[in-house]
């Protein structure tokens, strides 16, 4: 076997296995499963733990999203400056790419002038309301956002973005809102400490312990094998369900009046001539 053959294995064993440049065989944390607000996730997702694959409907839904981040951007070429900038961070193993990065000029604005990231989310209409009611992001949305901008201040040094924004976009009607997201490093100190105690934890082939279930456990990829959240997903069944009845009905309620306002009004709807003939009693003899 030659040196080059030799060489060839220890590649394709060392990819296969996912063995990195400094012999670290973890995965990478993605910002995404971090703002997810479980560490038990994340360390099974770098550990490679295998999920069960994703059913059609779900994968036609990531499809969508993926389009539309593509189309998005577009609205604000004038300010964009790159589109999927990825970063990594070794300390942490976090890995990930913000969806762009926008640069307002001083001739737009001298306060506001410099970078920011923007994260482009889509959702589904009752999503999308519940957003506009609460009149901010969601937690997880905002801390991802907080990810990408620190990911990006540490890997790339010169670019430093001033903060972030979301970018939220209704999937059935392509209405748009969008959020400041205020950079205060801070705000992620006590989640990099908690990631750096469970890569720790896994390096030593632990789970991290007292992992609390977050309200997603039922929707988890990792549910069938995870006691924590099958007790906490027992335990909602239990008392009833996660959403009481009256926020529920109230959801609905306004949905249904959103529903009714967009319909054509029945007085100007296009009419048949025989619908008009016999409004107006045209009929023949
Ligand atoms: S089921 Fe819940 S507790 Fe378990 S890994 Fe998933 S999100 Fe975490």
């Amino acid at each position: 076997m030659s040196a080059a053959t030799i060489l060839k294995k220890a590649i394709e064993n060392s990819l296969s296995a996912g063995i990195t440049r400094t012999g670290e065989t973890l995965g990478y944390i993605r910002p995404s499963s971090l703002s997810w607000g479980c560490l038990l996730y994340v360390a099974r997702e770098i550990l490679k733990t295998p999920k069960p694959e994703l059913d059609n409907r779900v994968k036609r839904i990531l499809d969508s999203g993926i389009t539309s981040h593509d189309r998005i951007p577009k609205y604000f070429a004038d300010l964009l400056v790159a589109r999927e900038l990825a970063f990594v961070d070794e300390e942490y193993r976090i890995r990930g790419q913000c969806d762009a990065l926008i640069y307002i000029p001083p001739s737009l604005s001298a306060e506001k002038t410099g970078f920011y990231v923007v994260e482009i989310k889509t959702a589904s209409e009752l999503e999308y309301d519940r957003i506009k009611q609460a009149g901010q992001p969601r937690e997880d949305h905002t801390l991802q956002c907080l990810i990408y901008t620190w990911g990006i201040h540490r890997y790339y040094h010169v670019l430093t973005p001033r903060g972030g924004i979301i970018y939220y976009e209704n999937r059935n009607t392509l209405e748009y809102l969008l959020f400041d997201v205020e950079y205060e490093e801070a705000r992620l100190s006590p989640l990099l400490d908690q990631v750096e105690q469970m890569l720790a934890d896994v390096r030593q082939g632990r789970l991290p312990e007292h992992q609390q279930p977050v309200e997603h456990c039922s929707y988890c990829a990792y549910l069938d094998i995870c006691d924590v959240g099958q007790q906490a997903v027992a335990q909602r069944k239990r008392e009833g369900g996660a959403l009481p009845d009256r926020v529920l009905a109230k959801i609905i309620a306004e949905r249904i009046v959103k529903k009714k306002k967009l319909e054509p009004s029945k007085r100007h709807a296009p009419r048949s001539l025989e619908e008009l003939s016999s409004h107006f009693g045209w009929g023949g003899e």
